[in-house]
């Protein structure tokens, strides 16, 4: 086992590790980026996070090119979303979701063009749904029956007639290579396809055409999704439901989103589709339903956040101290603790995620030991990485870096423990700047009253 090697596939493009041993990023070495930024740190390449929003742009509209005249990709803006990045969205051309007044705020000030934004969320105040409405948002994806009417008076208040899409749980519920499919769906978001509510949702939208526009169903189905075959079950539902408005409402809808969760490599054990075979694949489920349920294929949207966001970023950390604790059996594991943690990334203590790390100031000779990276915060369950094997000579002052951390830490992050944030440093052709700043204790007494 070389502990110095790095697997292309958990990091962002630029990364090397250089002929001294020293990690770089966009030519950028992160020794320097310590000294200038501190630790811990976010640290983003942004050509990476820009060639993978085009990617995803660029393939879709191709590969639906010919069937629906191209694809829509939306950002998923809640896995990681700042003024800066929001630009790099806008000028990649894609779409962007937000699902809060506060995300629309960021979209705002980043000049995204109001069409652009689709805006989410299950429990959306009248006041957001104003603020987006009086902004232009392209889509607003209704959530309950509730919703519509409240939709339908801004909308009437403000003299617009607001394009609104229909959420959907179709009752298919996927994570990496696995899906199950039931016919019920026990969860807050969106209107049960089984239960006739989406079907409802779109007759009640569609009795209201002076105020409200009715531009199609929407469904997504998990997170770190391997594969098509849950999109199989899926895509067959909601046409199904789409084809049904067609006939007993007497409207074809122009659009089909079918939402996000691909996923990324967070350590070995993951192999991500590129958004080619994602597309292609998703493509021919729609083509074959569609043409089994003889209706026109509708403009389809997708959803990507996490494998835009998610690889582009690495979370460079110091170890403070490290410690050998004896296990069951005679073997050993060092307790390397960061100066970060459960704050920056809560995915380990959430979801039990698996993350990989390495030693990124230098090289080592020495032999692999298996570590734990934990956090600095008053829980046992504050771990960022569980397993990693990391040089038998790690000490204090060393830096580590963890790849994979570019979606839902930062947009996940809190201040416990009275800890101020991390910064978000973006690194391009051999320059690094701060696109979100660091938070400082001033910031955080500045809260108290
Ligand atoms: C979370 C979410 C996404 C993005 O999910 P990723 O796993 O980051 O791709 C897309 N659409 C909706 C509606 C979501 O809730």
């Amino acid at each position: 086992m070389d502990v110095n090697a790095l697997v292309p596939s958990l990091w962002a493009s630029s990364v090397e590790r250089e002929p001294d041993g020293v990690l770089s990023v966009g030519g950028v070495s992160v020794t320097e980026l310590a000294r200038e930024f501190g630790t811990p740190a976010y640290v983003l390449d942004e050509d990476d996070f820009r060639s993978r929003a085009r990617a995803f742009r660029q393939t879709y509209a191709e590969v639906f090119g010919g069937l629906s005249g191209g694809a829509d990709v939306y950002y998923a803006g809640k896995a990681f979303l700042c003024t800066e990045v929001a630009r790099w969205v806008r000028d990649e051309g894609l779409h962007l979701d937000v699902c809060t007044g506060g995300e629309l705020a960021v979209a705002k000030r980043a000049a995204v063009p109001g069409e652009r934004i689709g805006f989410h969320g299950n429990n959306k105040s009248v006041a957001e749904i104003r603020d987006a409405l009086d902004y232009g948002v392209g889509r607003i994806v209704v959530d309950s029956l509730e919703e519509i009417d409240r939709v339908a008076a801004v909308a009437a208040e403000l003299g617009v007639v607001a394009p609104v899409l229909v959420r959907v749980t179709v009752g298919v519920e996927a994570h990496t290579h696995e899906f199950i499919a039931t016919a019920h769906e026990d969860q807050k978001f969106g209107l049960s396809l089984s239960g006739g509510h989406a079907f409802e949702a779109a007759r009640r939208i569609l009795d209201q055409p002076d105020t409200l526009r009715l531009l199609g169903l929407h469904s997504h189905i998990g997170s770190q999704i391997f594969d098509t075959a849950g999109f199989e079950v899926s895509a067959r539902r909601i046409i199904g439901l789409h084809t049904r408005i067609a006939r007993e409402l007497g409207v074809e809808l122009p659009e089909l989103d079918l939402g996000g969760g691909f996923g990324i490599a967070y350590t070995t054990e993951h192999d991500p589709l590129p958004p080619r075979t994602l597309a292609a694949g998703m493509a021919e489920i729609i083509e074959r339903e569609c043409r089994a349920d003889q209706v026109a294929v509708p403009r389809i949207s997708i959803e990507p956040g996490r494998a835009i966001a998610g690889p582009t970023t690495f979370t460079l950390y110091e170890v403070g101290t490290v410690k050998p604790v004896d296990l069951d059996g005679g073997a050993q594991r060092v307790y390397v603790s960061v100066d970060g943690g459960m704050s920056d990334n809560v995915r380990t203590a959430l979801y039990d995620a698996n993350y990989s790390c390495t030693l990124a100031n230098r090289a080592s000779e020495a032999a692999p030991a298996l570590a734990r990276v934990v956090g600095r915060h008053c829980e046992s369950g504050d771990i960022v990485v569980k397993d990693e094997f990391l040089p038998a000579d790690i000490g204090p002052g060393d830096l580590l870096a963890v790849p994979g951390t570019g979606a839902y830490c930062r947009s996940l992050s809190s201040q416990y423990n009275h800890t101020p944030r991390p910064p978000v440093v973006a690194v391009r052709d051999g320059v690094a700047r701060v696109i979100v700043r660091r938070e400082t204790i001033d910031d955080l007494l500045a809260l108290d009253v």
